[in-house]
């Protein structure tokens, strides 16, 4: 945990969420201002800040549970497809320096990019 990180409040509970996926490394929990219906983001537990800070399993673990998370989301949310992707660095869009994957449920004629 590093201290005054926002996800990692909310991973150890200090901060509430709304959790859609847990396990030993990753924590999942809805987005609070959603980009679409059920829009999710997947955490690694431990902190990185940027995503080419992480090692090769650790990458592996995150987008294994950010796959599960998808089908999972799109299921619950009945949603057709959904929009996987990472903001890295601040120029970037990264707002929370500590590493997420967004997944953003999609369906037909949402008026969302592409
Ligand atoms: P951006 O805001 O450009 O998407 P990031 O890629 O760093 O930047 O994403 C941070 C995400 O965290 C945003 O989508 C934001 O809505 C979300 N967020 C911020 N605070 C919370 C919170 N307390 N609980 C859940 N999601 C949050």
């Amino acid at each position: 945990m590093t201290e005054n990180c926002l996800f990692c409040k909310i991973i150890s509970g200090e901060i509430p969420s709304y959790r859609i996926y847990e396990d030993d490394a990753v924590y999942a929990f809805l987005d609070i201002y959603p980009a679409s219906e059920g829009h999710t983001l997947v955490a690694p537990k431990k902190h990185f800040s940027n995503f080419t800070d992480m090692n090769a399993e650790d990458v592996a673990l995150l987008f294994e549970a950010a796959r599960k998370v998808t089908a999972a989301v799109e299921n619950a949310f009945s949603a057709e497809g959904s929009n996987i992707g990472i903001n890295n660095g601040e120029v970037a869009g990264q707002d929370v320096p500590h590493v997420h994957v967004h997944v953003i449920p999609r369906r037909k004629g949402d008026g969302g990019r592409g």
